[in-house]
């Protein structure tokens, strides 16, 4: 079984607050040489499909701009069973509160996602832990965004992105999360460059998992580390049963990276890890933390 923790939903209504004012979202598509992605419902149905050629059962798909929770859960709606909603919320946004609420209370969400680097605050702010409080009150998750942070899509638009990579260390995630024992928490990448400090914070912080999406390029910033030594060391420090598996994937034509799962499970085999922990990293791990 294979569920899928990471998966961006770019929806026309994500291209649309990302691109400059009277853009439509087709135009901005068609510059980065994506396919259009048509309305929600049509772009969730594009996603079953292409889960369904690859085996996949279920997959969170991440609304990538604040503003975008709809998206996701008008897809979510049609796919209960398949997807489950995460979506990008800034704690300092206007009527931030408000839009946290609705979107894990009306919309059904099931993961905040923070990107403290991108919106300049720290995970160990007072804002941090109303989304904490929030989450624990909803039953939902927290996925912080630490480490490096480039976005693909900003950088091909040529959008500015001043994004201050001290904020999103782990350690003062930790520092909040340990607050609150009954809310799960997803650190993306291995914590995308701060690996040392996501290892510490889990150890620290028994709530803290590690997503171990994309291609994890980060690895280039430590001398003579391998993606095989990161899944060595995080298997030490963790065990297989915080770790769950996530592609990274986002547009269309490219859909479901395959090449991400194929990599990540020779790895894993290679590492000689038993099935049912591989089970667990690549399916049920998942099925535990968002039960259907
Ligand atoms: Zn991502």
């Amino acid at each position: 079984m294979i569920n899928d923790a990471h998966c961006h939903f770019f929806s026309s209504r994500f291209l649309e607050l990302l691109a400059p004012e009277g853009v439509g979202a087709d135009e901005i598509a068609a510059r980065l040489q994506w396919d259009p992605p048509g309305t929600a419902t049509e772009l969730g149905d594009r996603w079953i499909v292409e889960l369904d050629r690859h085996n996949v059962s279920r997959a969170a798909l991440i609304a990538s701009m604040p503003g975008d929770a709809v998206s996701v859960a008008e897809a979510v709606a049609h796919h209960p069973h398949r997807f489950i909603g995460f979506f990008m919320h800034n704690p300092l946004g206007t009527s931030a509160d408000t839009t946290l609420d609705r979107a894990l209370k009306t919309l059904n969400m099931r993961g905040v996602c923070l990107f403290p680097a991108m919106h300049g605050y720290r995970l160990d702010d007072e804002v941090v832990e109303r989304v904490f409080r929030s989450a624990a009150d909803h039953g939902a998750a927290v996925f912080a965004h630490c480490g490096v942070l480039t976005v693909g899509v900003r950088k091909a638009l040529g959008l500015q992105s001043r994004f201050d990579l001290r904020l999103g260390d782990p350690l003062a995630l930790a520092r909040t999360a340990l607050g609150f024992p009954q809310v799960p928490v997803i650190i993306p990448h291995f914590g995308a460059g701060f690996f040392r400090e996501a290892l510490i914070a889990a150890d620290q912080c028994p709530t803290i998992r590690f997503d171990t999406s994309s291609s994890n390029a980060w690895i280039r910033f430590n001398p003579g580390l391998t993606l095989e030594a990161v899944f060595r060391h995080a298997l030490a420090v963790v065990g297989a049963s915080r770790l769950v598996f996530g592609t990274d994937s986002s547009f269309f034509p490219r859909g479901w990276v395959r090449t991400a799962y194929e990599e990540q499970q020779r790895i894993v085999t290679g590492l000689g890890v038993r099935d049912d922990d591989r089970e667990a990293i690549f399916g049920s791990n998942f099925d535990r933390l968002f039960p259907a």
